[in-house]
């Protein structure tokens, strides 16, 4: 005899409490307030569907969604509230079906799209995964109710195997891929008027020029289920790069390329030519690269968009950047110092004039580093001015100026003009010529607070790139306040944290005192897709300028002695940093390696 199961609160909490997930107490709490919570969640969502595009949504707010959202903590471990995830997964193993926690990066966009119709995966919350020896696997969100599962097998006369996901995930994929797909599916039969394209390429070549309205609705959407996607995932940038037959779309996360969607050729002029509009580029003009920006909000929060266009030999690639606030403004004392690092930066922010320099390659964080230290300066008292090539975020607390080589709007003459302007705080973008460090020389000398960053490795080797700017010692002594070089590293994923011991040989490629080391790596888990890394820290080498380094900056300048003064009065190097964060468990020796 078997029980009827049904997919309730009262068996959610019930489960929970089984499992020790759940101590008494909060069982009753979820009973008290589980009603009230659901009739909150689901006008929020209704709020949200209908200002948004109206989904044939059968399915009401899960009781997991009630729990999860209720933020009720682990009875076994408190530090880790309940998510929707560790309820799926209890409900796939009472129910005897196997959970899967969806990797969107991973799935096969075909897959998804052609076993199940859209309105179909829409009413019944199902998704194909995977279709591997003739049987696909699905995800539901019921496992009590698998009518879908039945009429899909009768209907399509496929085997199928299914597992269950969370509701928000395959919410998730029905709304973002089943969207993109529709979309690009739609514009494109509309370019061909209904009829089979047949060979593209050469129906391409016969129309010549003849696009899809960069207006048209399925276009529209296609580019705004592509953003959010990307803002969802935590993409830093997105390519949609031409090639022969089709377009690539990848997305850039946590530093590294990840492959999303295929995009037809026929298709790619019309986004490219709707992402143009979006971010105010001239439309017509193709040949030339441009420059342009998209002010959005994903999830009530207001994201910058950088977009570039470039032209290739198979049409025009763009790379749109994605600025999130919450990445780019952050507290000082988050973005990855040590108490000492951060106490000896902190010192360079009380000063009233003077240079601050942040070094280090592109991509290494600089701006989030920068832009964090002048909004923490920034009050109604104070004029702060930047100078940007671009700029990288509009920011309404500073007047920044976009530098135009073309038009003759270079560092070092914005930095003359701004100076008319009644600055305090002035960041100058990058120094990358004698003018503009004479300039700011001169800023710094008629008390302003100057911030600006230079290409070099390490904190010491910019007093030598100063040198070769023609900033003589004496100038670097009466100006520079302090260095900060940085890089980042990624972090290792948190779900699935392993710890090793060091081997030798690692030790002796860091030149640490041989001794037992226990470090930590990610195994790879669906949080991370695989990679072990989920985020990533900035590390640093903080240089200050006291008194004894000052008494090295001569034109005798030897770097080596000046690193090992900041060295004796506490500075690590950036190796030194990585280490650290090493053996804290916060990321691996491979990236200590390959980032310092
Ligand atoms: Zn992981």
């Amino acid at each position: 005899m078997t029980e009827t199961k049904e997919l309730t609160l009262d068996y959610v909490t019930a489960l929970l409490r089984k499992r020790n997930m759940i101590t008494e107490a909060q069982e009753r709490e979820i009973h008290i307030k589980g009603e009230a919570q659901r009739a909150r969640l689901k006008k929020s969502q209704e709020s949200f569907y209908s200002s948004r595009r109206r989904l044939t949504l059968s399915e009401m707010v899960s009781p997991a969604e009630v729990v999860a959202s209720l933020n009720i903590p682990l009875a076994t471990d408190t530090k880790k509230p309940i998510t929707e995830d560790m309820i799926t997964e209890a409900i796939a193993e009472d129910a005897g079906i196997p959970y899967v926690k969806i990797d969107p990066l991973k799935l096969n966009l075909d897959v998804v799209t052609s076993n199940v119709p859209r309105p179909f995966a829409q009413k019944y919350l199902v998704v194909p995964l995977e279709e591997k020896d003739k049987v696909v696997t699905i995800a539901v969100a019921d496992p009590f109710n698998l009518e879908a599962i039945e009429s899909l097998k009768g209907t399509r006369k496929m085997k199928i195997k299914a597992v269950l996901s969370s509701k928000s995930d395959i919410l998730k994929i029905v709304r973002e891929f089943y969207g993109f797909r529709y979309s690009v599916g739609a514009a494109e039969k509309e370019f061909s008027g209904g009829t089979d394209l047949g060979n593209l390429e050469q129906y391409v070549k016969l129309r010549g020029a003849v696009e899809i309205e960069a207006t048209d609705q399925h276009i529209v959407n296609a580019v705004e289920y592509l953003l959010h996607y990307a803002y969802d995932q935590g993409a830093s940038d997105i390519h949609i790069e031409p090639k022969r037959e089709k377009s690539l779309v990848r997305l850039r996360i946590d530093g590294m390329l990840h492959y999303i969607h295929t995009v037809p050729k026929a298709v790619h002029a019309s986004i490219l030519s709707r992402i143009k509009m979006l971010s105010r580029m001239d439309i017509a003009e193709k040949r030339r690269p441009q420059d342009g920006r998209i002010k959005t909000a994903f999830k009530d929060r207001e994201v910058e968009l950088r977009v570039s266009t470039l032209p290739t030999a198979f049409g025009e690639k763009v790379v749109i950047r994605i600025f999130d606030p919450e990445i780019l403004f952050q507290d000082v004392s988050t973005l990855g110092f040590t108490h000492r690092e951060f106490d000896v930066f902190s010192s360079f922010l009380r000063k009233s004039y003077g240079i601050i320099l942040v070094t280090g390659p592109t991509g290494s964080g600089k701006t989030t580093t920068l832009y964090s230290a002048m909004k923490s300066l920034s009050t109604p008292e104070v004029n702060i001015v930047t100078i940007e090539d671009p700029i990288e975020m509009i920011v309404e607390e500073f007047n920044q100026v976009g530098v135009q080589p073309l038009i003759g709007v270079d560092f070092a003459g914005s930095l003359r003009t701004i100076l008319r302007q009644d600055p305090d705080i002035i960041m100058v973008g990058e120094i990358r010529d004698k003018d503009t460090a004479q300039n700011a020389v001169q800023a710094a000398l008629t008390g302003h607070l100057v911030f600006s960053t230079l290409h070099t490795n390490d904190a010491p080797t910019s007093i030598t790139r100063l040198f070769d700017l023609g900033v003589p010692p004496f100038l670097i002594n009466s100006t520079i306040i302090g260095i900060l070089a940085q890089r980042l590293v990624r972090k290792i994923c948190k779900h699935c944290a392993k710890q090793r011991p060091l081997t030798h040989e690692e030790m002796e490629h860091l030149r640490l005192k041989p001794k037992e080391y226990a470090v930590s790596y990610g195994e790879g888990c669906t949080e991370c897709r695989g990679t072990g890394y989920k985020g990533r820290t900035a590390v640093f080498e903080v240089l200050g300028f006291s008194d004894a380094i000052r008494r090295l900056v001569t034109n005798a300048t030897d770097v080596s002695l000046v690193e090992k003064a900041a060295r004796a009065e506490g500075m690590s190097t950036l190796r030194e940093s990585a280490i650290r964060k090493m053996l804290q468990g916060v990321t691996t020796y491979e990236e200590v390696v390959s980032v310092t």
